[in-house]
């Protein structure tokens, strides 16, 4: 631990340089051992300028690279990061969290960034212009079109954290702000942002992100949020009143600045009427409610703040509860015998304590103690030390404090339920909130109190026996799931994939002739331009362009391709196979040519067969068979480039063709998209 270190005097990276506040600063002590740990502080620092330099430096430069160069820009971050995680483990220490802790919020953070990097990679085209959804026709004669497209907006990111998660809370924001083309300026909290900014530093000597791409205050935000304008995105994680001030302060109100909060919220778990004690998901229950109450001293916003049970076995609970909790160890939190380290600060553990009598006057105190924690380590005058604590609320229903009174510390309160109904109008007096659990092995509980909770929750986990080994915990949002609940909770919605990417960009919604569609996004739209020289399967990328099109020969089918195929491949469904039976059909006049050996056939059709640059056929996208196809029925195929994809780091890119199948009456038999990887050059 930095113990005994030299205090070091924070900075903020703004406008391209390290710049330290006036003065020698605030000090920020170490939440375990009472030393001063750093000195912050950011007077005197041009915030209107940072903003200015990230939106005329930062976001030019990230316009400029393709999405799937700004994620293998993160990935190489993200590795960079992982070599160096021991530094941070040593600094984390300083906020009284164990390596344990740590790890949720270091290599979680780290590896959030990752899967950003890798998910962005997989599911979003290689362009700058993203679309959405399908071209909207608005014309008879197809010459009207609309498509939804969007774009990072033009302004800066700003992101400003709570203290506990000080890694994590900055990756999980900065991933997908970066990816979606927005520069960001991170705010961490003042009491752990010593840590926050050593990652930052190391961010940046990798010199990966190009200039004005990153920037932190580090302290003090001071008249920042007074700048910012209609181009830029504030988030904020951290209380509810602090959340409600920021975002009615007037520059985001007057320009509607788009403002994400995350705030606190009073998380449930429940314990299915099936969960009785000796069952394997009361155990598990009891576990996860005590990690929750003592992981990070329960300073998360995901913890499990209140504990609801059947009446029938509450004080089952609250005895295994309790036996546990009064066995957890407590002390500085570099002692690999201790569980639970320290709360963030004194002042933070007075806050605690002053919730928890206020929840005591709803709610008796039945494990833990507010005046007294033993310790395996360390000094509970200096270090913010305290022993967990569990309460129970006899009268929950009727309860006010319960269900509002956030104590942002190793505490939870359990309350007993009658019925279903009753444990999710329970759950449903936290007035929105960020996530809940049930711990339940029967589905008819799971379908009725699952549904009762997700109009009020971000995110539900259900727990049980056959999950126990690979459930991932209430407590843990994860990179491709929507964190952020409703009302109490913020409103906020972060990370769910690559939803989180498109919090960062503008929806618009473009109409015009295909042509000018196909001109802003880059992808072949119906009713485009086409060109029809080589086949297209002869051109490698460096040649291909969108809208090289084929329209093949036609083939007829025959009873006997419909028979051979059938016998071929077993499929000897009726309606290939019995004339009086497919007649019977409400949808055919007879026998009908299978689905796919119509897509088979089109593949004969429009395929070149020699060794070319077309290297792989990987899938079809919304293949459908929209017109029956009966025996003598001729078949054609129109192929049509529609999207190229080059992948920044092969020697390949993914091709979507536009696959359209018509009959002799060119009405439209089979529809779809023809995936293939295509090579970058050839021979
Ligand atoms: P906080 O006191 O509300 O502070 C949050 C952030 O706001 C800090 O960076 C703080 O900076 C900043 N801030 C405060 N006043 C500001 C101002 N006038 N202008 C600009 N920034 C300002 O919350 P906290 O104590 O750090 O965090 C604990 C709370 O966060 C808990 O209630 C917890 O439930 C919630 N939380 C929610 C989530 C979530 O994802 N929903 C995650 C973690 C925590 P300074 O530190 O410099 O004042």
């Amino acid at each position: 631990m930095a113990t005994g270190t030299a205090a070091r005097r924070l900075e903020s990276y703004v406008e391209g340089a390290w710049r330290r506040g006036e003065g020698d600063g605030k000090p920020v002590l170490n939440a375990a051992t009472g030393d001063v740990h750093a000195l912050i502080g950011t007077e005197g620092l041009d915030f209107r300028a940072a903003l200015e330099w990230g939106r005329a430096v930062g976001g030019p430069a990230l316009h400029a690279r393709t999405i799937h160069e700004r994620a293998l820009m993160l990935k190489e971050v993200g590795l960079k990061l992982m070599d160096l995680k021991e530094e941070f483990y040593l600094e984390n220490f300083a906020t009284g969290a164990t390596r344990k802790d740590g790890w949720v919020d270091i290599e979680g953070g780290i590896g959030t960034l990752l899967t950003f990097a890798s998910k962005a990679r997989r599911e979003l085209p290689n362009t700058r212009v993203l679309t959405e959804g399908p071209v909207e026709p608005l014309s008879r004669d197809g010459s009207f079109v609309a498509q939804h497209i969007l774009l990072p907006m033009q302004g800066v990111a700003v992101h400003i954290n709570a203290f506990n998660f000080p890694v994590w809370g900055m990756l999980e924001k900065i991933a997908p702000s970066l990816i979606a083309g927005m520069p960001c300026i991170v705010k961490p909290a003042s009491q752990t942002a010593y840590l926050t900014e050593l990652v930052v530093r190391r961010i940046l000597e990798t010199g990966i992100l190009p200039d004005g791409a990153l920037q932190i205050v580090t302290g003090s935000s001071g008249d920042l949020l007074d700048h910012v304008n209609e181009q830029d995105v504030v988030t904020f994680t951290g209380s509810a009143s602090t959340g409600r001030m920021l975002k009615s302060s007037a520059a985001i109100l007057e320009h509607s600045v788009r403002f994400t909060m995350e705030a606190d919220s009073l998380n449930a778990s429940i314990l299915g009427r099936d969960a009785g004690p000796g069952t394997e998901e009361f155990d598990l229950f009891v576990k996860e409610a005590v990690r929750e109450v003592t992981a990070k001293a329960g300073q998360k916003c995901t913890a499990i703040r209140r504990i609801i049970v059947p009446k029938a076995h509450e004080q089952a609970v609250v005895e295994a509860i309790s036996d546990r909790l009064s066995k957890t160890s407590v002390g500085l939190p570099d002692d690999d015998a201790v569980r639970m380290g320290a709360l963030v600060s004194l002042k933070d553990r007075e806050d605690v304590k002053a919730k928890v009598r206020e929840l005591a006057k709803e709610a008796e105190i039945v494990s833990g103690s507010l005046d007294d924690v033993s310790l395996v380590s360390g000094d509970a005058g200096k270090g913010a030390f305290m022993a967990p604590v569990l309460l129970r609320c006899a009268n929950a229903m009727d309860a006010e404090t319960v269900h509002s009174v956030e104590a942002f510390g190793p505490v939870a309160t359990v309350m007993s339920y009658e019925d279903a109904g009753e444990a999710v109008a329970l759950a449903r007096k936290g007035r929105g909130s960020l996530v809940s659990s049930l711990f339940t092995n029967d589905g008819a509980v799971a379908g009725e109190i699952v549904t009762g909770l997700a109009p009020f929750h971000g995110r539900v986990l259900i727990g049980n026996r056959k999950s126990a080994k690979s459930s991932t915990g209430h407590g843990s949002p994860l990179a491709p799931l929507v964190h952020g609940g409703p009302g109490r909770a913020g409103g906020g919605e972060e990370m769910g994939g690559m939803r989180g990417v498109k919090h960062f960009m503008q929806r618009t919604a473009v109409q015009g002739t295909p042509d000018m569609l196909s001109a802003v996004t880059g992808q072949w739209v119906e009713g485009a331009q086409v060109r029809s020289d080589v086949h297209p399967f002869r051109k490698s990328l460096a040649d291909l362009k969108i809208g090289d099109q084929i329209v093949t020969d036609a083939r007829e089918v025959t009873e006997e391709d419909v028979e051979h195929f059938a016998e071929f491949t077993g499929d000897t469904f009726y309606a290939h196979m019995d004339s009086a039976a497919a007649k019977a059909n409400p949808f055919f006049d007879d026998r009908v040519a299978h689905g796919y050996l119509i897509a088979s056939f089109a593949a004969g059709l429009f395929v070149d067969p020699e060794p070319g640059p077309v290297l792989a056929n990987y899938g079809v996208d919304n293949l459908r068979f929209l017109t029956p196809v009966y025996f003598g029925d001729t078949l054609k195929v129109r192929l049509t480039c529609k999207q190229i994809n080059p992948r920044e780091n092969a020697d390949h890119g993914e091709v979507r063709w536009d696959c359209q199948v018509t009959n002799q009456k060119d009405e439209v038999v089979a529809q779809y998209d023809v995936l293939t990887m295509v090579a970058k050059t050839w021979p």
